[in-house]
């Protein structure tokens, strides 16, 4: 942190700012300006949370220089991270593919969903049992029972399950159940909900809030990794913008600030990022050509029939030919050694 002295700071006011960053045990260095004086504080600056030092006289304004999260941060953990889900790694050479139908529907749906999704090719099963809608009057999900049928779907494809959790009070149902926890773009600033999946170890799979900037992202991941679980995957979804063709704006551009930032890996969903299945095939391989480490998409046997995000949907058919350039995407990228660019 530096401090910026106003120009008609007296050395009364700069030795004041110097006891207090001293009395917090930091250490002060004064460099003179050419019109202010500025004062360096070296040490570990969360001492200087509870002060208010651009209140104090003389001070003109302070600025942080190193960032506000630590555990998520590249600087802290140099190399990337590689989080282990039930046996499938994401960040590691492969993209992982989450896919399924925006919500549990029914039994039936699930199933044929499910085995759908594992003959395509994807590692995971995506689906909601607790939906945070927009409208109360929405299809809200089918809670418990939709963890059941997850569960079931798992025992018939191997599939690894993840799923929203929407309260405190969910998690130990929606842990029993899941391989990894999502937190939805909307909660992504619930940080008494971050706090207590972190609590619960289980993996994290944390969406970008509507309109979080990168560094209020990289600060929820850090409320969750603070509680002891390093286990948090990033995802990507669009961001609230004034373009309303689409249904947020995809920032593709967050998968390489990810990737500089953090250690962490991070996936993108074109499905959300767009609301249009048309567009989730080009926003899928342009995620995969950036350096995303996966991709979340939404797949219904029949879109037509959803009782939600029909729109943004795959049908099986269209995931098939996601799926099919995808991995031929992915496997040029690699015999061509096109992502050596990324960190590491
Ligand atoms: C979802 O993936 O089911 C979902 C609701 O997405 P988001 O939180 O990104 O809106
Ligand atoms: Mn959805």
């Amino acid at each position: 942190m530096v401090i910026i002295m106003s120009p008609e700071a007296t050395q009364q006011n700069i030795s004041e700012v110097v006891e207090v960053i001293k009395g917090v045990g930091l250490d002060a260095k004064i460099m003179e300006g050419a019109q202010q004086k500025i004062i360096g504080v070296i040490g570990d600056k969360t001492k200087m949370a509870s002060i208010p030092v651009d209140a104090m006289q003389g001070v003109d304004h302070s600025v942080s220089i190193s960032k506000s999260y630590k555990l998520a941060s590249r600087e802290f953990h140099p190399q990337s991270s590689i989080i282990n889900v039930s046996g499938i790694e994401i960040g590691g050479d492969e993209p992982i593919i989450m896919a399924g139908p925006c919500a549990v529907e029914s039994r039936e749906q699930l199933m044929e969903a499910a085995e759908i999704i594992k003959a395509g090719g994807a590692q995971f099963l995506r689906g909601g049992a607790y939906k945070p809608r927009t409208s109360p009057y929405s299809f809200q999900g089918l809670e418990e029972e939709g963890l059941k049928y997850l569960a079931e779907a798992r025992e018939k494809t191997g599939l690894k399950i993840v799923t929203e959790v929407t309260t405190v009070e969910a998690i130990e149902k929606v842990a029993a159940y899941a391989d990894m926890l999502q937190i939805g773009a909307r909660n992504m600033q619930n940080f008494g909900l971050l706090k207590e999946v972190g609590k619960c170890g289980k993996p994290v799979l944390l969406k970008r809030g509507l309109a979080a900037t990168l560094d209020e992202w990289l600060n929820a991941a850090e409320y969750i990794m603070n509680e002891g679980n390093p286990n948090v995957v990033f995802c990507e979804r669009g961001i609230r913008t004034y373009e309303t063709y689409t249904r947020n704006t995809l920032d593709m551009s967050a998968v390489a600030a990810i990737k500089h930032l953090s250690h962490l890996p991070i996936i993108v969903d074109p499905s959300h990022g767009t609301g249009k299945w048309r567009m989730v095939k080009p926003m899928a391989l342009a995620a995969i050509a950036a350096g995303a480490d996966g991709l979340m998409m939404e797949v219904h046997p029949n879109p037509a029939k959803a009782l939600s995000d029909g729109s943004q949907s795959l049908t099986p058919e269209h995931y098939r030919d996601v799926m099919s350039g995808i991995q031929k995407l992915s496997k040029f990228l690699k015999d061509e050694k096109l992502l050596s660019f990324v960190e590491d």
